[in-house]
Order: structure tokens, then C-alpha cells, then sequence
């Protein structure tokens, strides 16, 4: 069945309201076929001028629409995405690779973002402070940024574009998204009909879909206040040191090395299905991606067995075509580079248990045991279907190991002693930790990111959302003039 393909996106850029554009048609492929899907109209660096002008002029419109009515299209476009799940999993699932239940998972994630935005325009937005002069009055009040440029990547395309688009809307900023190049549809053109139905008043919200040159473009605008970006470390430090120098605000969501340490007290059939769904989930592709699997010495063959089995139990193939647990890697680049990573660690000693095979940009679940910390397979984030396990013999060379990453988004921890693992919990330095789960977990409401190379501290998510997309002013009232000593 082909995706129905919409003139309108295929043709033109969204600007704030749907308009020609003057780039190059951009190709919309499949990853497990290689098919050409469609194409958008990419974006140039004029567009992102184009866009920030019309942003600016309607900013202040836009933050002075009352509470309730940003609301209420808040909440439209939550019920909208509700309505259209058929086309926009249809899309995630063609265009990015994604299996029917990771998109399904994404869009609800995405619907309830929806929904904490809409909540967001009604929360106080000040406080009173004393003064020591008889009669002044000290506001500190929430006011927008300004424009917010949102810089997304393709493997969770439409989460991670709007968990930052909608709360910065919702607070009366106005946001142009740069989704990736290789999830136009799902993670750009379609958000930008969504919101659009919604009832968004014309030049608030923009897409503009093209590679780092637009995404450089944006960064650089100053007539953008803030970037919020969601991809590689690489990247995130070239834009850290863009803004730095611009002043900008920056939120960086980056990469991940993600530890699941296993003790030996652990229940190991509910540690290795943790560690399957942590490696395997969406072919691994996901920044909490359980990247290295330490477990203790005493424990790792019976839990190296049991995690083999669950990976040799995945069937891999095109989700579009079959019901399959692993759709295909985002590109034939990424397939090869983790088939680099596994052969150079085997190279190193390490052994392949189950899986390490390649074909086209499919790569099968795979657990690779005897790793250690100077193989690639240890110390690069891979972004595909690789389980690499370690073992340990102390609770403290669990935490120096988990340490040793410069990476700190995710763990998880896995130990029949709660006790045991929070103190375990406490001395790790990442964002996120989980006992006795995996660590791909997201919830909206609580405040999600990481530390070190994975991110500048930055927070998505509850009340987090407030401090992130405002910025704030202290407002001083004296009912009359007063006279300095000169
Ligand atoms: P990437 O950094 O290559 O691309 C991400 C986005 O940045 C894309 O839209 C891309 O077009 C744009 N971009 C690329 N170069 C740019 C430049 N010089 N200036 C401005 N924009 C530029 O990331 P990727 O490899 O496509 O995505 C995967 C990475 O994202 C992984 O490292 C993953 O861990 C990370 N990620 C992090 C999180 C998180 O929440 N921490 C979530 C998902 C993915």
C-alpha cells in the first residue's frame, strides 16, 4: 500500500502557513527497501532568515493570545494526532524504519506531551518579592524567549521535535523546527498540518527541513534566542560553542553509553528481558540505548544464556511488509558502521554469542560477551542492535566502569537489594537512573536529560519545561517619582 502523499508539503515549505520555497526537492526514502517515497521541499539559508523575520512579527501577538485559547489549540492538536495515527505511524514506520508498536509507543508519548503543553499556559507565571522601600513592588515574572529553534534527529522524529515545539509554544514563544533530513514527513510536514488544523495563528510555527547547513543557519540567526537540539555529541558541541559565543541559550540532548550493571543478587530472567528491550528496542537506535551490559562474574553465563536466547528469538525484516521485532537501521552508513564496530572488537577478543550478521541495512540482534573497556564495542555509543557484555567482581568496579564512559544519560541497575543498588545509584554520573528496569525509559511529566558528554544539563519534561523555554524579568513599581542624592 503507498502512503498518501500531500501536493501541498510535497511542493512547498511551511512558513508560518504553507508557501513556495526556493530549495531543492528533498527525496524521502525507505530504509528497508531503499525506495523513493515522496520528496519535501528542503529549506535554504535564506528561508531560515525568511522565517525568523516572520517569527519575530508575530511573537508578541502570539504571547498575548489568552491562556485558554493556546490551550485549547494545544489540545486540538493532541486530539488531532490522536485522529491521524494512521498516516503518521504509516509514515514513521516507511520513512524512519520504525516497527507498528515503536511508532504507536511514539505517537501516544508525543499525545501526551501534547497535553502537558496544553497545561503549561495556565500555570502561574511570576512571583511578588518584598522591598526594603516603603511602597515599591517587586514582580518577577516568565516572559517567552522570543523565537525557539528546534534542531530534531530522525530516530524518535516526532517526539523529540514537539516535546520541545509544544511547551515552548504553549509559554508564547514562537518555534521554527528543523526536523532531520531523513524523517521530513513524520518528524516535520506533518506536525506542521497538525498544528495548523489545530487553529495556530499564521507565521508562529515554521519546518524547515534540510541538512547542517540549515541547521547552522538557524543557529546562527540572532534573531533566534534559543536553541534546543536533540542529536549527536558532535554536533551538540559545535552548536554549545556557537551559542556560547552568540550568548544563546543552548538545551543539548546528546549521545549515550548507557550501563545496565547486573549484581549478583539479581533476578536474571527480569535482567535479561530489561537487557533485550534496552539493546534491541527500535534496532538500538535510541539514546538510552543499554550500550554495555556488566554484569558480575559469578551471574554473567547464566545471564549472557538468557539473553541470547531472547535475541535469538527476534525476527529482523522490513515492518512495513511483516510483523517483526527489528526494522531495518536508518541507512546503509549506519548498518556499516556497526558491523565496523562488532569485527573490530572481535579483532580485540571479543565473541560473538548470537546474531552479528548484516545484510543491506538490516543487522540482526546481537550479544557480543568478553568485551573490554578499550574496545570499540565498550566505548563508542553504537546505535544498533549490539548487546555487549562485560564482567565485573565488585560493586565498586561496577560503578568506576559505568564511570569510566564520558557519556551520562542512562543506567540501569539490576539487584535484589534496592538498598544495595541506590547506593550504587548515588555514585554514578549520569542523568537518569533505573533500578530494576532498563534504561530506554520516558515519562512526560518528569524532567528527562542527561550529564557530561550527553548533554548541557538541559531538562525536558514537568515542571522542567517551565524554566527551559522562558526566560524571566524582574519588574519594579513605585506609584510616584523618587530623588536620588544626585
Ligand atoms: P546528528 O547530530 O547528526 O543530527 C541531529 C540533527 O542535527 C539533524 O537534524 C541534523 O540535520 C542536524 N545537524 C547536523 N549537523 C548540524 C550542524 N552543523 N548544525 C546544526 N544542525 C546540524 O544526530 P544523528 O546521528 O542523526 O542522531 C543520532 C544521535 O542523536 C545519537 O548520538 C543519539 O544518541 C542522539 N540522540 C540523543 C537524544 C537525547 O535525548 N539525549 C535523543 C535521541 C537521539
Amino acid at each position: 500500500m503507498d502512503m498518501p502523499v500531500n501536493p501541498v508539503w510535497q511542493q512547498h515549505l511551511f512558513l508560518g502557513g504553507w508557501q513556495t520555497g526556493e530549495g531543492e526537492p528533498l527525496a524521502v526514502t525507505e530504509p528497508a527497501t531503499g525506495e523513493r517515497l515522496s520528496q519535501v521541499k528542503a529549506a535554504t539559508p535564506a528561508d531560515v532568515d525568511r522565517a525568523a523575520t516572520i517569527a519575530r512579527d508575530a511573537q508578541q501577538r502570539w504571547a498575548a493570545v489568552p491562556f485558554d485559547q493556546k490551550a485549547e489549540i494545544l489540545r486540538t492538536a493532541a486530539a488531532l494526532l490522536k485522529e491521524r495515527a494512521g498516516e503518521i505511524n504509516g509514515w514513521n514506520t516507511r520513512e524512519c524504519g520504525s516497527i507498528g508498536p515503536k511508532a504507536e509507543w511514539e505517537l501516544q508519548a508525543t499525545y501526551e506531551q501534547a497535553q502537558m503543553a496544553a497545561a503549561l499556559p495556565m500555570q502561574p507565571s511570576g512571583q511578588i518579592f518584598p522591598s526594603n522601600l516603603p511602597g515599591k513592588r517587586n514582580y518577577w515574572q516568565r516572559i517567552p524567549l522570543g523565537t525557539v529553534g528546534v534542531i530534531a534527529p530522525w530516530n524518535f522524529p516526532i517526539l523529540l521535535s514537539m516535546r520541545s515545539v509544544l511547551p515552548a509554544l504553549a509559554l508564547g514563544n514562537c518555534v521554527i523546527l528543523k526536523p532531520d533530513p531523513k524523517s521530513s514527513v513524520c518528524g516535520g510536514a506533518l506536525m506542521a498540518q497538525v498544528l495548523q488544523d489545530a487553529g495556530l495563528p499564521e507565521g508562529v510555527f515554521h519546518v524547515l527541513p534540510g541538512g547542517p547547513e540549515v541547521g547552522q543557519a538557524l543557529v546562527e540567526h540572532p534573531l533566534v534566542k534559543m536553541i534546543s537540539f536533540t542529536g549527536s555529541t558532535a554536533v551538540g558541541r559545535k552548536i554549545g560553542e556557537t551559542c556560547g559565543r552568540m550568548l544563546k541559550k543552548a538545551a543539548l540532548e546528546l549521545g549515550g553509553n548507557n550501563a545496565q550493571v547486573v549484581l549478583d543478587d539479581a533476578d536474571l530472567d527480569a535482567a535479561s528481558s530489561c537487557g533485550a528491550w534496552g539493546s534491541f528496542l527500535h534496532q538500538g537506535q535510541i539514546c538510552m540505548q543499554t550500550g554495555r551490559h556488566l554484569v558480575h562474574r559469578s551471574v554473567a553465563d547464566a545471564y549472557i544464556e538468557r539473553l541470547a536466547a531472547r535475541a535469538g528469538n527476534l525476527a529482523c525484516g522490513d515492518p512495513w511488509q511483516q510483523q517483526v521485532h527489528l526494522g531495518p537501521l536508518i541507512n546503509e552508513a549506519q548498518a556499516r558502521r556497526v558491523e565496523d564496530i562488532l569485527q573490530r572488537s572481535v579483532a580485540m577478543g571479543a565473541r560473538i554469542v548470537v546474531g552479528g550478521r548484516r545484510r543491506g541495512n538490516f543487522v540482526d540482534a546481537t550479544v557480543i560477551a568478553d568485551v573490554t573497556p578499550d574496545m570499540p564495542v565498550f566505548s563508542e555509543e553504537i546505535f544498533g542492535p549490539v548487546a555487549p557484555v562485560m564482567a565485573f567482581d565488585s560493586d565498586d568496579q561496577a560503578t568506576d566502569l559505568v564511570n569510566e564512559s564520558p557519556y551520562g544519560l542512562a543506567a540501569a541497575i539490576h539487584s535484589g537489594s534496592t538498598e544495595r543498588a541506590r547506593r550504587i545509584a548515588e555514585r554514578i554520573r549520569v542523568g537518569m537512573v533505573h533500578i530494576n528496569d532498563q534504561t530506554v525509559n520516558n515519562e512526560f511529566q518528569v524532567p528527562f536529560g542527561g550529564l557530561g558528554s550527553s548533554g548541557n544539563s538541559g531538562r525536558f519534561g514537568g515542571p522542567a519545561n517551565l524554566d527551559e523555554f522562558t526566560t524571566s524579568q524582574w519588574v519594579s513599581v513605585l506609584d510616584e517619582g523618587i530623588q536620588y542624592p544626585f
